[in-house]
């Protein structure tokens, strides 16, 4: 589909019905308005219509399914493959849709479908509130919670879809919907981790925890006592009490404050970590890994949760280069820490690092078929990213990221989250779901026979 081929009567008529704005090639703010994250993906849709209210929402699914043009739906346009972007087709641009509203009394948020992570920690934590999601604010709530959602408060809080009271949707025939555990139960059960797949979510109603405060931060050691530290981490954090979150990393420590100068830019084995619980209780918890050998820095403090959740926001600016490939990890044997070691000692460009995200706790009280996220068995998200503004650095951070992947993939429990992956084709989604794939699809057959939703890690209708 090309520019020429959009009928122009058609889209006069859309343009007149839509509150919002439609922005097209050529126009002063086109390269502005489809700009993603991942400054390696550029895409380049025929239309991008930028909606006002949820009605806008449908006219503009009504106009892309009648039109046979492809959909795509932008969230915060985070994911790592753009699938928040198409080319040629048109892209339905939720941004205006941030709105958060918290009713404080009963716990709950209700979250714009285009609202970003920042919004949503912002509002909540008004009212010393929070609901779990990821570690980076910029970064779109759709997308993050409707694919799964991991972050700082997974195993005190579970997983973002294990906070996902209800949504409203506009599926692919234009019709409004409230997906929850009493209207369309099979869709609020398939939107709680399949992603863009069934519809529009143009609203998802969140649970909160009193989470306000917290004491959070990185602990950095010596690349030389890396072996030992992973060994030591890998049974103390399935130990350790739900309130203790602490995501394991290799990364270079950042070139700026408030990071001592003669660390900057060392490779070193971190924890970030996020004690939820009494913050008296937080030397406690930490006592343990304070006394394993090597530490160079401690910075955990106490601080209030948005301050976390944004603090690697200065690192991650958009547009620049990204490359991910993820697993699902069980278990993290010795011959998986040696080739983690040996890759670590090679992390191509500064900003390059590999995290491995606990995924059990209270993640681990929802069963495998309870929602669509396959593996509850599994207890780290295991994540590789080649990062680099510089777009000459791209090749060496896609083939470090690569070669580290499959060095560690043998290990792995199978699939990947579906957020953390690049587009791997229809196999590797199925292995991500698992048993669940079947299910998904057979409901994906319902809501979207046609696949008018198929710019996503794609579920393709059962049949
Ligand atoms: C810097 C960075 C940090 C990250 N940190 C984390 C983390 O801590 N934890 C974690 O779990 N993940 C994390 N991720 C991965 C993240 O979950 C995915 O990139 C996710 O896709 C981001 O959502 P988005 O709305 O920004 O993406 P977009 O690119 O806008 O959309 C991604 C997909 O979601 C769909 N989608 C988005 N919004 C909606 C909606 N309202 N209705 C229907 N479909 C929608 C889109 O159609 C598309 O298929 C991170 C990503 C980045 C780049």
């Amino acid at each position: 589909m090309t520019d020429l081929q959009i009928d122009t009567a058609s889209l006069d008529e859309l343009v007149a019905r839509l509150s919002g704005t439609v922005v097209r090639p050529g126009d002063a703010d086109y390269d502005e308005a489809r700009a993603l994250y991942n400054g390696m993906i550029d895409k380049r849709p025929a239309l991008i219509v930028r909606v006002a209210d949820v009605d806008d929402v449908v006219a503009a699914v009504n106009y892309g399914r009648e039109q046979g043009l492809d959909i795509a739906v932008r969230g915060g346009g985070h994911h790592g493959a753009g699938l928040g972007s198409v080319d040629d087709g048109l892209l339905i641009d939720l941004a205006a849709l941030n709105g958060v509203e918290v009713d404080a009394a009963n716990r709950t948020a209700e979250i714009g479908g285009g609202a970003l992570l920042g919004d949503v920690d912002a509002a909540t934590n008004a009212h010393g509130l929070a609901t779990p999601a990821g570690i980076i604010s910029t970064t779109g709530a759709g997308g993050l919670m409707l694919g799964g959602g991991i972050g700082n408060l997974t195993r005190t809080a579970g997983l973002s879809i294990d906070n996902i009271l209800g949504a409203e949707l506009v599926l692919a025939d234009g019709s409004v919907v409230n997906a929850n555990e009493n209207e369309n139960p099979d869709l609020y059960w398939a939107i709680r981790g399949g992603g863009g797949n069934f519809g529009v979510v143009t609203k998802i109603i969140a649970k909160l925890h009193p989470i306000d405060t917290v004491v959070a931060g990185p602990m950095f050691w010596s690349l030389e006592s890396a072996p030992e530290l992973l060994r030591w981490y890998r049974e103390f954090i399935l130990n350790a009490p739900e309130e203790l979150n602490g995501f394991f990393a290799f990364l270079s420590v950042p070139p700026a404050p408030p990071f001592p100068e003669e660390l900057h830019l060392q490779k070193v084995a971190a924890v970030i970590w996020c004690w939820t619980g009494p913050a008296e209780g937080a030397d406690e918890a930490l006592a343990e890994a304070r006394s394993q050998p090597g530490l160079l820095l401690d910075g955990v403090q106490p601080m209030p949760l948005p301050a976390l959740q944004s603090a690697f926001d200065p690192i991650f600016p958009p547009g620049e280069q990204w490359y991910w490939r993820a697993d699902f990890v069980e278990e993290i044997p010795d011959e998986a820490i040696e080739k983690h070691v040996e890759f670590a000692e090679k992390l191509p460009t500064w900003k390059s690092t590999m995290h491995l995200y606990p995924i059990d706790g209270a993640a681990h009280r929802a069963g495998p078929t309870d929602t669509p996220w396959g593996y509850r068995n599994a207890n780290w998200g295991q994540v590789i990213v080649g990062v680099d503004s510089d777009p000459a650095n791209a090749k060496a951070l896609t083939e470090w990221t690569i070669a580290y992947h499959e060095a560690l993939h043998p290990f792995s429990a199978g699939g990947a989250y579906v957020n953390m992956m690049m587009d791997e084709g229809q196999e590797r989604v199925k292995a991500s779901y698992g048993q669940n794939y079947e299910r998904l699809a057979r409901i994906k057959a319902q809501y979207d026979p046609g696949n008018v939703f198929h710019v996503n890690q794609n579920i393709r209708p059962a049949g």
